[in-house]
């Protein structure tokens, strides 16, 4: 097989074979094939696209290319989440106890920040002792003794994907659906669940910034499922604005404490009910989304999703009476508020903007090596759909290097996140569609 006459074969809109995907992932993993060759390859994928087959080897390929985790130990369907990516997004650590307090097992391999977006694994480090690391059969022993574990990706997960996502990084052929789908798919499938629910965010906080493209994308991801065996369900959710009001590591598993006790943020637990219902659905534990939320809502209600976040940390030997005192999580030495300069109604609040003054306070990395300040972060007054007047407190900051025109710099770019209007606005629509096997539904709030 030569490789040129692949990226010719796709360049000019044909359809690869099995034996023709598997040859390039693995030829290119190993390092036969160069950089400029797959540069190629990837920019006609871009242009011409690969159907729902292609697509679905491509993913099988990446996902072959390293350590593939047999969850079968462990008793019971289990369903993963994943979300494509968010600021401020503490659904994972609301929902692994949630989910798994109603009698489902989790598994969740989780990483840690980069860039604006946070990382699950850096937010559980806020809890002092919480082990992030275990080894293979503790981590199994514990998901059958208490229903939930969450560890670090560790080992050689998908390398093929590694290496090509660097390489579509700075070939301008990240935005391709089926790269996208395929890139997302290979990881979940390799950690091994036995079902996926995808939280795919839209809007200008997303990789996906129109709904059309995000449907298409939820598409890919749910026929690969199907195809491989896994399956899937993807709900299309927006990033119009950050979720919850905590963004920060700490901050966040407060945020995640209160929601557990019913006091969250009504987007946040909104979001947790749709996706840890279907999460129930593809468990097979319940026949129907509404007796799968009720049965979350009640588990909220009577304290036993609290309980098992309690377990969890037990389990991972984290300190536990930071649920009851939250004040005991890594706490910030400064908080500033800062304050609207108008009067009227908010539109819009730019996450990624939010996710970079978090950033900028110490919550997150620039890179992979910067250490993180686990205490800083942003908490919102306001969300979109508020009114406010001038003086009004629209956030805090939470930090501890105090250099002025750091703090300065923060402040004007956390103001420059919000847009405003002088009429009422309407909240915004946290839920879009559901993406199933069998096609797309509108959603209803
Ligand atoms: N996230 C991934 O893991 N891969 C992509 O290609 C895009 C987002
Ligand atoms: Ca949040």
């Amino acid at each position: 097989m030569r490789t040129v006459d692949l990226i010719q074969k796709k360049r000019d809109g044909g359809e690869l074979s099995s034996a023709e995907i598997r040859y390039l992932i693995h030829d290119y993993s190993n390092g036969n094939i160069p950089d400029y060759q797959m540069s190629a390859f990837t920019m006609a994928v871009y242009f011409q696209g690969m159907n729902a087959r292609e697509t679905a080897e491509l993913t099988m390929a990446m996902a072959e290319s390293g350590d593939q985790f047999d969850l079968s130990p462990i008793v019971g369907i289990k369903v993963d989440k994943h979300s494509t990516g968010g600021v401020g997004d503490t659904t994972t650590l609301v929902l692994a106890p949630l989910v798994a307090a109603a009698g489902v097992p989790v598994v969740k391999m989780s990483g840690r920040g980069l860039g604006h977006t946070g990382g699950t694994i850096d937010k559980l480090e806020a809890i002092e002792g919480f082990r992030v690391e275990l080894d293979q059969q503790t981590f199994f022993e514990q998901v059958n003794r208490c229903g939930v574990g969450v560890i670090s990706q560790t080992g050689n997960i998908t390398p093929a994907d590694k290496k090509l996502y660097a390489l579509r990084d700075v070939t301008a052929t990240v935005e391709s659906i089926p790269l996208i789908a395929s890139s997302i798919m290979s990881k979940k499938i390799a950690a091994g669940a036995d079902a996926i629910v995808l939280d795919v965010k839209t809007g200008a906080g997303a990789f996906m910034k129109t709904m059309d493209d995000s449907i298409e994308l939820a598409r890919a991801m749910v026929a690969i499922g199907t195809q491989v065996g896994r399956e899937t369900i993807a709900i299309i959710s927006s990033m119009d604005q950050p979720l919850g009001f905590a963004i920060g590591n700490s901050l966040e598993v407060k945020e995640a404490i209160d929601t557990l006790r019913g006091q969250g943020p009504d987007d946040l637990k909104e979001l947790c009910l749709v996706l840890g219902s279907y999460m129930l659905l593809l468990s097979k534990k319940v026949n129907s989304y509404q007796a799968a939320r009720e049965q979350l809502i009640q588990l909220i209600d009577n304290g036993q999703a609290l309980h098992k976040f309690k377990q969890l940390v037990e389990a991972q030997h984290g300190r536990t009476d930071i649920i009851e005192q939250p004040e005991l999580l890594p706490c910030a030495t400064h908080c500033v508020i800062v304050s609207s300069d108008h009067n009227g109604w908010i539109t819009s609040i730019e996450a990624e903007v939010i996710g970079r003054v978090a950033m900028m306070l110490g919550a997150g990395r620039e890179t992979k090596d910067s250490t993180i300040d686990l205490s800083a972060g942003v908490v919102l007054k306001k969300k979109v759909g508020d009114p406010v007047t001038v003086g009004e407190a629209l956030l805090e900051l939470h930090y501890n290097d105090n250099h002025s025109s750091k703090r300065e710099a923060a402040i004007h770019q956390a103001k420059s996140a919000f847009s405003f209007e002088d009429v009422l606005v309407d909240s915004p629509q946290l839920i879009y569609a559901v993406i199933t096997k069998d096609g797309v539904t509108q959603w209803n709030q």
